[in-house]
Order: C-alpha cells, then structure tokens, then sequence
C-alpha cells in the first residue's frame, strides 16, 4: 500500500459511495461504510490510536498534539459520499501526465469532453498530473481528494516532530450530498473548538459565506363557483397564482443573478380554483436583504389581489438556514491563519462566497465554526469532473501550515 495524496485519491474514488435521498437508512447507503471501514483501517495502520467508525457512519481520528502549549483544537472535516446526481459506480480514473493543454477527449465516452472554453481553470494546468474519469461515471474529487488530503497531512503531522502541533481532530461524514452530513455528528465526542471543511474548488480558495435562506408559502384563496355562470363572478385561485409568478422580476431570479446578489425562486405551486399555494425559497448573503426581497413578493401579491376583490392571499415565511460568516466573524482568526495558511504552501489566497448552504454552515450554527478550503476539484457532480496531483498537493501543504499556525499563535 503506498501513501502519496494521489495513491490514496485514486483509491478511494474507486469505492462507490453515492447517497441516495430517498432511503430513509442512517447512513442513506450501507456502501459509504466500505470506505468509512477502509479509512479506519488505514488510519490505525499508520498510527492513529483511536481511530473509529461510529454505529452512524462518523469517522474520528485524532492527531495528538505535541506541543506544552494551550492550542485550540481544530478539525479538518470531509465527506465520504458522493453526490447522486451522477453514477459513481466503477469509476475509472485516467491519469493525463504532464497536461500540455487543449481540450480533453475522455477515452470511455468520446461525446464527453473537457473544454478549456467552459473549464478554463485547467489553463492554470499545464504541466500538471490531470486526473479525470473515462466519462461514463463522475470522479468524486468531491470529496474524496478532500479525504486524501486530510489522511496525507495528518500521516505527515503524526510522525514529523520538527512541526509544533495542538491536537487536530479528523471527522469523515457521510450524506453530505443530500442534506444530511451532519445530522448524527457527535460534536461533543469530536471535541473541537473550530473546524474546516475541505471540499472547496480552485487552489488558494477559502470561503467563509454561505447564502442565508428562508422558504416562503403563498396561499391564495380565490372565489370558486360553476363555471357555467361564472361571468362577471369568479376569481380562480390558479389564474391569481400565475400572475403572481409572472410578475417576479427577473434580476432578482437564479437566472438573473450572480456572484453577491440574491433571488427569490418559485420551486412547486399547486392549485384548484378556490385555493392555490405558491412554494418559494429565498436567498440572499444578508438577512436585511432576506427581508427586502419578501416585502418585494409581498407587494407583487397585493398589487395583483388589488384586481380581485374576492379573493384573498397569506404569506407565511420560514426560516431556513445562516449566512455562517455570522459565526465565523466572532472568531475571526480562523479565517485569517486558513489565508496565511494558504500564502505560505505557496498561493495567493482568494476569500469567496457559496451560492448555497453547507455542512460547514450548519455545523458554524451547531457551536463549532467552520470555514470552507479548497479541495482542488472541479466540475463537480458531472462526469467532466477533475482534479490535479499538484493542487492536492497544495491543499497537503495549507492543512500542515494550518496546524503550524494554530500552535505559532498560541
Ligand atoms: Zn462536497
């Protein structure tokens, strides 16, 4: 068994782990374990004493700290399963050495093709070890090479002395594709102050924003009678629905919109005459913006409930989840020693935001807060998807200064 992050990366991509959202199982699915089960082993082969699988499918591992100082301790967390939007099963991982550039052809399905117009990240590949998939299954880099890099930078801080360390904990979740990494963690067992998960895009990535959201119900009841004398009379509840629909602008839609700007989103309306109800979510990276874009859906309602004097709308709004920089803005060093962290394995760090939620936000509002670092892969989810020797590499690099920062600062 050799270690380098490409021998374990090429390893574990090959165990088929994809979650499925509509088991009901803990976790979604057994096979995630075949790989949980693999990284104990391997953890307690190189030395990681208390390496375990919970009954959950939790992976702990812990880094003793070899330092006399108080260090906090931190967590680099990633998950174990992969998303199941595409096939993970047999998943054939081609290796281009020394990427000269162009677009990539995948040798499993020609129709499949890696284009440096859609990808041009990989312009910042030439020269690099490429992995890629055959293009019948995705690869999952995500998060698999977050994986790798984690067991890789943990082998190197349990057995290289010269580098001071705090106790650094090792978490591997499962289900985090659909929703549900972090339902069964067991924080108080993990033990750590602060986290990162390391499941991010390009090298030099840290992300310490998500989205925050609210679902948003309209209920609108109409005036409902035989439509056979319904002249002058009725109010259908489905008409009023789509008029609602029709009028939400576009630059404030997903279709509309990027980078910091927000949207609302129609996701499911259903309806008779007397009744229709008008699914929304709401998303936006501040709360006061949550606020605004509601009270914009509220005056599009009232504006056209104005034409039907019958009938009647209600708007109920649920909370969802946090913008986690709310959290990670009290503990602000953990972003700043993730950037120098970042700066002295050789990059220049680049602070983004995630048009979305992750584990990493729920576990920031659970009482650990958690940052978001690269992992390197790119096009996730897609059979496209891939990832370089070298950027794996480079995330090694950032979890090892990491750890050395944490104790530095102490
Ligand atoms: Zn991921």
């Amino acid at each position: 068994m050799t270690d380098t992050v490409l021998d374990r990366f090429l390893r574990y991509v090959q165990i088929d782990t994809q979650s499925d959202p509509t088991s009901p199982t803990q976790p979604s699915t057994e096979k995630q374990k075949t790989l949980s089960r693999l990284l104990v082993s391997e953890l307690l082969a190189i030395g990681f004493a208390d390496a375990e699988m919970d009954s959950n499918g939790y992976v702990y591992a812990t880094v003793p700290a070899n330092t006399d100082k108080d260090v906090p301790v931190i967590c680099f967390c990633s998950h174990v399963d992969t998303a199941p939007d595409f096939s993970g099963t047999g998943v054939k991982p081609q290796i281009i050495k020394n990427y000269a550039g162009g677009d990539i052809t995948l040798v499993g399905d020609k129709s499949r093709v890696i284009c440096v117009a859609e990808h041009p990240e990989l312009n910042n590949q030439i020269g690099n070890d490429l992995i890629t998939t055959d293009g019948t299954t995705l690869l999952g880099a995500d998060d698999k090479a977050g994986i790798a890099e984690i067991v890789t930078a943990a082998e190197i801080l349990l057995k290289d002395k010269s580098i001071p360390h705090g106790a650094i904990k090792l978490l591997f979740t499962p289900d985090e594709e659909i929703g549900r990494g972090v339902d069964k963690v067991d924080l108080k067992k993990l033990g750590a102050r602060f986290a990162y998960t390391m499941d991010g895009e390009t090298a030099g990535t840290i992300e310490d924003e998500t989205f925050s959201a609210d679902g948003l119900e309209i209920s609108i009841t109409g005036v409902a009678m035989h439509p056979g004398f319904a002249k002058g009379r009725m109010e259908n509840a489905i008409k009023i629905a789509g008029e609602i629909i029709a009028r939400l602008p576009h630059d404030v839609s997903p279709e509309g919109t990027e980078g910091r700007d927000g949207f609302v989103h129609p996701v499911g309306v259903t309806g008779s005459m007397e009744k229709a109800v008008i699914s929304m979510i709401v998303r936006d990276f501040t709360v006061a913006g949550l606020h605004e874009k509601e009270a914009m859906v509220d005056e599009i309602a009232k504006a056209v409930i104005a034409n039907y004097p019958g009938s009647s709308y209600r708007i109920a709004v649920k909370e969802q989840y946090r913008n986690m920089k709310e959290v990670l803005d009290k503990n602000p060093e953990i972003v700043e020693f993730a950037v120098e962290a970042i700066r002295r394995a050789g990059m220049e760090p680049v602070r983004g935001s995630i048009r979305g939620g992750t584990d990493g936000s729920r576990l920031s509002f659970m009482g650990l807060p958690t940052a978001n670092i690269f992992a390197g892969g790119h096009a996730f989810h897609s059979p496209l998807e891939w990832i370089s020797r070298q950027d794996m590499e480079k995330a090694v690099s950032t979890i090892v200064e990491l750890a050395r920062l944490w104790e530095e600062r102490a």
